[in-house]
């Protein structure tokens, strides 16, 4: 919090994002109580100036060092650091007037600043859920350091504020609901000709390109399913996952004597976004209202495992532990980057996955390099196992 002002220090890293862009008009919506300090972005100068005219921030950075050289140019004069390159995200982390640090980053890019953020006794709001994924291990180790993280993820988001005053040992399971995506009710041989447009068109969420392609295949709940076995402590066997297709309730934790608290509202990331830069506090008026009358129905279904073999892909690379989640996530970042520009049909997506994990003799995680060493291997492995693929179009998909 800032004496002078009373208003608590942001830096939002991916702030040309979905999830940025959010967090942006959130902190518009309490201009009294957040200013902004950090913003970076990967390489978008054009989004990126006109946030950084608007919110003033102390630091801005961008990945891409010609972008960077670009955005230099025009916020000259303007007495703000424009830095280039990937440390810059470890920069914005460590702002010395950030009290919370807002991850929202796509991919394990996000793992060195989500380390270096706890490192420096910050405040984490995590949306970047492959940096758990990729190195889980590392950051309940950064954890027990200094730090704390708010989850912004609305599913991790609602466990955490489900949990607050209880006591972990009267909870049973974990359950996280999933809207079952774009493809619900399809049957596998229904999923080989998908396409990109179809894959991108989520039924209740407006996300970035990779998590929406995440959520076609279930891998997005996959990869949180680690994220909270990382995040609340909890072993595999009691973290399930329900399809709720409404996406109104965000999740619910079971207690040891049989009732489930829950967290309810229409969907809206502002909400989870809002909670993580409020916390402990809670500030209105809420962005979306949720008249309960006014909805009709709320439904449950189990997931259909066979078709979306993504989620089991990850349970049983949450229970390798070591490095297979990183294996997993890098595998998967590299399938649906393939996906997305043509050169994968949907359901190579899952063979990729599974064809490098299949290669992959899991080993203790103790440092970033065990990690970024593992993921190179990955990529590359996975790299190979997409060209095959391409190279065989005469089974589009084949299991
Ligand atoms: P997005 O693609 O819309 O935005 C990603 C941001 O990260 C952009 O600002 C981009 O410039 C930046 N970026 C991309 N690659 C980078 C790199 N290598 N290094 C540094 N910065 C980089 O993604 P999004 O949908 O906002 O998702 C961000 C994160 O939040 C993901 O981990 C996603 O899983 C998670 N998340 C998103 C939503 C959602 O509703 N969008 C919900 C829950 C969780
Ligand atoms: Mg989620």
């Amino acid at each position: 919090m800032d004496k002078e002002t009373g208003k608590r220090g942001v830096s939002i890293l991916g702030s040309t994002g979905s999830i940025g862009r959010q967090a942006l008009e959130v902190v518009e919506a309490h201009p009294d109580r957040l200013r902004v300090v950090a913003l970076t972005a990967h390489s978008n100068y054009q989004l990126l100036e006109e946030q950084a005219r608007r919110f003033r921030p102390l630091f801005v950075g961008l990945v891409d060092e010609g972008a960077a050289a670009e955005l230099r140019r025009r916020l000259s004069g303007m007495g703000m650091a424009v830095s280039a390159g990937a440390e810059c995200l470890l920069e914005a982390a460590v702002h010395p007037e950030a009290e919370v640090v807002l991850n929202a980053v796509v991919g394990s890019a996000g793992l060195p600043p989500t380390l270096a953020a706890l490192g420096a006794g910050k405040r984490l709001a995590l949306a970047n859920k492959e940096s758990m994924v990729a190195g889980g291990d590392l950051v309940l180790q950064a954890l027990r350091e200094g730090g704390e993280i708010v989850p912004v993820d609305s599913e991790h988001g609602a466990v955490f504020h489900c949990l607050r005053g209880e006591e972990m040992r009267h909870v049973e399971s974990i359950v996280l609901t999933a809207s079952g995506g774009p493809f619900r009710g399809r049957r596998r041989e229904d999923l080989a000709s998908v396409t990109v447009r179809e894959a991108l068109s989520h039924p209740t969420w407006s996300m970035g390109r990779k998590i929406t392609v995440d959520s076609a295949t279930l891998m997005n709940k996959g990869l949180e399913v680690i994220e909270a076995h990382f995040l609340f402590g909890l072993p595999y066997s009691r973290i399930k996952v329900v399809v709720h297709p409404q996406s109104v309730i965000h999740s619910l934790v079971e207690f040891v004597d049989g009732s489930f608290a829950a967290q309810l509202s229409l969907p809206d990331m502002r909400l989870p976004i809002s909670l993580a830069l409020s916390y402990p506090e809670r500030w209105g008026p809420p962005f979306t209202r949720t008249v309960l009358a006014e909805l009709e129905k709320l439904t449950f279904e189990e997931v259909d495992r066979e078709t979306f073999a993504c989620l089991d892909l990850a349970y049983r690379a949450g229970e390798a532990g070591g490095t297979a989640p990183a294996v997993l996530n890098a595998a998967n970042e590299v399938a649906v980057a393939a996906f997305l520009r043509g050169r994968l049909p949907f359901l190579g997506i899952e063979e990729v996955i599974a064809a490098t994990l299949e290669e992959h003799r899991p080993r203790p995680v103790r440092t970033l390099q065990d990690v970024q060493e593992v993921e190179e291997w990955a990529r590359a492995r996975a790299e190979e196992a997409v060209e095959t693929q391409a190279g065989n179009p005469a089974e589009p998909g084949r299991s």
